[in-house]
């Protein structure tokens, strides 16, 4: 249904080469990391899913039809796609309701965006505006309000990077637990971090992207069971492996990258 595909996908700022040949399909109801260094082009990445930039060459669909712009189709959570800081918490799931299914009752608006607070725990920050709220409980605003427009594609760039590790896990098991709330309508998930672990815990399948020019350098299945849960997940020999594996790819650019693996040597030493 909405299989996403990257079809030789390249981009440059200029004529500095960014993305070069991204061949990748992600299935419908597929939870797919990107993990990689800074740098290396997983936001950009994102920003063409989103439709907020087109690709240099190559094209990108989504069941089937190629992506042209923004659309109601993908709902998107990135770290500074903020709330709007007037409105409350409340109106700013109702204004993305507005525009996913215009022409309702507004009781209806208001009942629905009560219910996608409740959903991630905020049933009493409906008023509440984003200056009014921690990072941990703005974030599950904007997850309610991408999960709200009920979107079948979902576009996330580090969501979770600003927070601390307690309110980070808590919102990694929301997070899984919404996807998984749907078995058969499942949401296909694009999903940036840095974080090995936080990869191997919420994904499926797993991109790592290097550097100069971004390019997959690894595409890896992520079989473990689920539910996943963390003090099981951290012994198991194939969490393990799995990480050891990724390290080792991403290790292996960054070495590349600082020309064979400079030694650190003590201050003082001279170079
Ligand atoms: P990542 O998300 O993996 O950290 P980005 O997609 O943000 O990587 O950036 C990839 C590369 O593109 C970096 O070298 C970055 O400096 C460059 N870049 C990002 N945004 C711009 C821009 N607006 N103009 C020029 N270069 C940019």
């Amino acid at each position: 249904m909405h299989e996403v595909v990257l079809n030789n996908v390249s981009y440059f700022y200029g004529t500095a080469r960014v993305l070069k040949d991204i061949i990748f399909t992600a299935e419908a109801g597929d939870f797919v990391c990107l993990l990689g260094p800074s740098g290396c082009g997983k936001s950009t990445l994102l920003r063409l899913l989103a439709g907020l930039a087109r690709p240099s060459s190559g094209e990108i669909t989504i069941g089937g039809s190629e992506i042209t712009g923004p659309g109601l189709d993908r709902g998107v959570v990135f770290q500074d796609y903020s709330l709007f800081p007037w409105m409350t918490a409340g109106q700013n799931i109702i204004l993305a309701l507005q525009q996913a299914f215009p022409g309702k009752k507004k009781s209806d608006y208001h009942e629905a965006a009560q219910g996608y607070l409740e959903m991630v725990g905020l049933g009493t920050s409906f008023a509440k505006l984003p200056g009014q709220m921690s990072g941990g409980m703005r974030q599950r605003v904007a997850i309610a309000r991408a999960f709200a427009v009920n979107a079948p594609v979902l576009l996330m760039d580090e969501p979770f990077g600003a927070l601390d590790a307690i309110t980070r896990a808590r919102l990694q098991d929301m997070l899984l637990q919404l996807w998984q709330q749907k078995e058969g309508e499942r949401k296909t998930v694009f999903f940036v971090t840095h974080d090995v672990e936080e990869a191997i815990l919420l994904a499926n399948r797993i991109v790592v992207l290097g550097l100069n020019p971004g390019s997959i350098k690894g595409a890896f299945e992520v079989n473990l069971p689920r539910p996943r849960i963390r003090q099981e997940l951290y012994h198991e020999k194939q969490f393990l492996e799995l990480r050891d594996q990724l390290v080792t790819v991403l290790h292996e650019n960054i070495l590349h990258e600082l020309d064979g693996g400079q030694t650190v040597r003590p201050l003082g030493e001279g170079i």
